[in-house]
């Protein structure tokens, strides 16, 4: 399991995980299943002699708290996860890695982070190719698969996000979340289809949205942005960092 010893002196941090201590293979992308050359790697042990003799204290990181500006399999990026210590302080480690075969390095930050949502999009583009493939025995005009579009995206506009189910499957990337309908809405959607559609076009339509409201091109995708919220030093502790850092000087200089 993965721990994280946070330096309560310097108030930096490290993730311990089981690969510290191996040496780390570089890859050549085109031959991917040959290392070229390996890293040494004892990073836990770095961490522990810039630190000698500070005081430490583990941090319990909470489950699920996983976030990233990019998707999970991608190896260079920032991710922030959040984290806890006995006095049930909090803390958001933010990790991230500047090139390819660096280190992951840490920052601690004193706070907590919160998702704002920016953006909840229709997915326009994929919905008319849908249906152009969908109705290709009855074609619809350009002027229908536009009014559709249109309907939709006045619709989702009276939504709030936060009543809707998540579908997590659909996304890898933590910042972008898709949502299905609820049937209120859903229901409100196909009556106003009756002014786009008539007869069996309407009937064909009705079809297409039952079929792709749960897991398809009608889900709503929401974009996020991480806000981290730091919570400021209390005097004293900027305090005692100043002049821990003014030791340090000090010592550096002696
Ligand atoms: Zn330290």
């Amino acid at each position: 399991m993965n721990q994280f010893i946070r330096c309560i002196d310097c108030d930096e941090g490290f993730m311990k995980t089981p690969f510290d201590q191996c040496p780390e293979y570089e890859y050549d992308p085109t031959h991917p299943s040959e290392p070229v050359r390996g890293i040494k790697r004892d990073d836990f042990r770095e961490f522990l002699i810039i630190h000698r003799g500070h005081r430490s204290e583990y941090l319990e990181i909470m489950e699920d708290s996983f976030v990233s500006e990019k998707v999970y399999f991608e190896p260079v990026k920032t991710s922030y996860i959040r984290a806890t210590n006995k006095k049930k302080e909090k803390f958001v480690i933010k990790q991230f890695r500047e090139k390819i075969g660096d280190p992951v390095k840490y920052q601690l930050i004193r706070g907590d982070y919160f998702l704002e949502c920016v953006a909840v999009e229709v997915q326009s583009e994929d919905i008319a190719k849908q249906l152009k493939t969908e109705f290709k025995r009855h074609p619809l005009s350009q002027t229908q698969i536009s009014a559709f579009l249109k309907l939709y995206r006045r619709v989702v506009r009276r939504i709030d996000i936060k009543n809707l189910e998540r579908i997590p499957e659909e996304s890898s990337h933590s910042l972008e979340v898709y949502y299905k309908i609820d049937d209120i809405t859903l229901f409100y959607l196909l009556r106003n289809c009756r002014n786009i559609f008539k007869g069996k076009e309407y009937s064909h339509i009705e079809d297409f949205i039952s079929r792709h409201k749960d897991d398809g091109v009608l889900l709503l995708k929401a974009r996020y942005k991480i806000q981290i919220t730091e919570k400021a030093k209390t005097k004293k502790e900027a305090v005692s960092t100043a002049v821990l850092a003014e030791v340090k000087k000090v010592i550096e200089k002696e």
